[in-house]
């Protein structure tokens, strides 16, 4: 019987074996594919750049645009970030997609200004690999010369994990943009694991509290402790504080007592692609 077993266990691990490979085969034709289409939509701008406003809650004004990118697929239509920028990490195409992203909203940003219609501030988010890139500074230089866009009215937002991944090399870089005027912020805050000894020690400007923290304010008494542990922390630390992902009211009363007044969230406005945030500007 153990024989007969241990048989079955292995034409099963086979199959198991064949049926995985095949699978990763899949996945993997998939992925090349992906990776090709990417390639194409980059070099052919099916990348659009859509604006989320970021509001001061007291008066409900405007301080900034968060920039975010969508693939306007020919047969798929309007795909969401999440859904490739993973694969454009792995590739190396981020690169060049977070160059494209900041060129076009540069340019956006001044023709608004032109217009006087200035929305403040403009956040990107910086993947850490572009960073490290020894061409990004010159790269940045470059389109700000190009655009015209002022450093001044620049910030970068970096998730806390990417920033973890080599706290060092990241802690010069992120010096070398502050130096130049650039605005560092940390995005998706409380939810990597970086250590507050380090936090410290960057040369960060702003923290940006998860969405998932915020999503169940002010009822969960747990988002709540966490959400005032943040705020508590940027003021002692000195840095701004924005709120991402706040859809409710009730959400913007809360963050509005515990001392955090930059918001941004679908209950403003959701991101909108240029001509929806020219018309917003306008209003
Ligand atoms: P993120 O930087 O944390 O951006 C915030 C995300 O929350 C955006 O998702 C935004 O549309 C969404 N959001 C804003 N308000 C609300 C709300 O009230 N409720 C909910 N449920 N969601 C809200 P999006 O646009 O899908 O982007 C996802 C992520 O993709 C971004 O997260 C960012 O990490 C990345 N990403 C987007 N554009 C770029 C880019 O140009 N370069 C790089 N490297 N990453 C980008
Ligand atoms: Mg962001
Ligand atoms: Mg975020
Ligand atoms: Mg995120």
């Amino acid at each position: 019987y153990a024989d007969i077993a241990m048989y079955k266990a292995k034409e099963e691990g086979r199959n198991n074996y064949q049926f995985y490979s095949s699978k990763m085969m899949n996945i993997a034709l998939k992925k090349a594919t992906m990776e090709k289409e990417l390639r194409r939509a980059i070099e052919e701008n099916e990348l659009l750049v859509y604006y989320q406003p970021q509001i001061d809650a007291r008066n409900r004004s405007l301080v900034g645009v968060e920039a975010l990118v969508r693939w306007d697929h020919p047969e798929k239509g309007l795909v969401p970030p999440d859904a490739f920028i993973p694969l454009a990490e792995e590739t190396g195409l981020i690169k060049d997609l977070d160059h494209y992203v900041m060129c076009q909203a540069m340019s956006d940003m001044v023709e608004w200004q032109q217009m006087g219609l200035a929305p403040g501030i403009l956040s990107l988010n910086l993947s850490i690999s572009q960073l490290m890139k020894n061409d990004f500074f010159f790269k940045l230089q470059k389109t700000l010369l190009e655009t015209g866009f002022k450093v001044k009215w620049l910030t970068f937002e970096i998730t806390e994990n990417q920033v973890m991944l080599n706290p060092k090399r990241s802690i010069k870089k992120l010096t070398m943009l502050n130096q130049m005027g650039v605005k560092i912020s940390i995005d998706d805050f409380g939810t990597g694991y970086s250590s507050l000894a380090y936090l410290k020690r960057f040369p960060v400007d702003k923290l940006k509290i998860d969405k998932s923290f915020i999503h169940d304010l002010p009822y969960n008494a747990e988002d709540c402790a966490i959400t005032n542990a943040v705020i508590a922390l940027a003021e002692s630390l000195q840095l701004e504080i924005i709120a991402e992902g706040v859809e409710q009211r009730d959400q913007v009363r809360y963050l509005l007592e515990q001392g955090c007044y930059i918001i941004q969230g679908y209950h403003y406005s959701r991101p909108l692609p240029k001509k929806e945030m020219t018309e917003y500007l306008q209003r």
